[in-house]
C-alpha cells in the first residue's frame, strides 16, 4: 500500500488519544442507548433482501455503488450470528462484491465492519474507484468522507443497479 495517500496536505501532526471513556457510551440498539434504527425501519429502504439479509443505499455519501448489508436478526457481531448465517455471510458478501464490480470503473470492493455506531450487525461495502490508487487500504473511507457528497438519489440509483445484479 505504498501508494496510499490521505486526502490532506502534509505534514499532519499526530495528537495524543483522549481520556478513555469507561464504561463506553451506549450504542444505538443496545440497553440504555437510542433505539435501533435498522429494527425500527428508520434507515433507507432495502434495495435487495433475502431470508437472512437486507441491502441498503447510504445517505450523505460520495461514492456511488457503496452499500451496506444488514442481518435481519438484531445481533451485534459475527460471533452473535447463528452459525448458518455466519456461513451464509460469505455467500452474500461475494454476491454483493460481484454486483458492485459489475458497475464498472471499480478497482476493488472494500468491506468495513466497525460496530461502533450501532449494535445491529451490518457491513459496509465501498467501491474503490478504478485508478484511484491513493485511496488504497484505510485511506478509502477517509477519502469518502472528504470528497463532495453526491445526491442521495444518485447513491440510491447506484445501489439499485447493484441490487439488480445480485
Ligand atoms: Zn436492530
Amino acid at each position: 500500500m505504498s501508494s496510499m495517500t490521505l486526502p490532506y496536505q502534509e505534514p499532519l501532526v499526530p495528537r495524543e488519544p483522549g481520556r478513555r471513556q469507561i464504561p463506553e457510551p451506549p450504542r444505538r440498539g443496545e440497553p440504555g442507548g437510542p433505539p435501533c434504527a435498522i429494527c425500527e425501519g428508520k434507515t433507507t429502504r432495502a434495495v435487495w433482501s433475502d431470508d437472512n439479509w437486507t441491502l441498503h443505499a447510504p445517505v450523505g455519501g460520495s461514492l456511488p455503488g457503496a452499500v451496506w448489508l444488514a442481518s435481519r436478526v438484531h445481533v451485534d457481531s459475527f460471533s452473535d450470528l447463528p452459525e448458518e448465517m455466519q456461513a451464509d455471510f460469505g455467500r452474500a458478501a461475494a454476491r454483493v462484491e460481484r454486483a458492485i464490480l459489475a458497475l464498472g470503473d471499480v478497482a476493488r470492493v472494500h468491506l468495513y465492519r466497525w460496530g461502533d455506531g450501532g449494535a445491529h450487525f451490518h457491513v459496509w461495502f465501498l467501491p474503490r474507484p478504478l485508478g484511484m490508487v491513493e485511496a488504497s487500504g484505510m485511506a478509502l473511507p477517509v477519502w469518502e468522507d472528504v470528497l463532495p457528497n453526491v445526491p442521495d438519489e444518485e447513491l440510491r440509483a447506484a445501489a439499485e443497479r447493484v441490487a439488480a445484479a445480485m
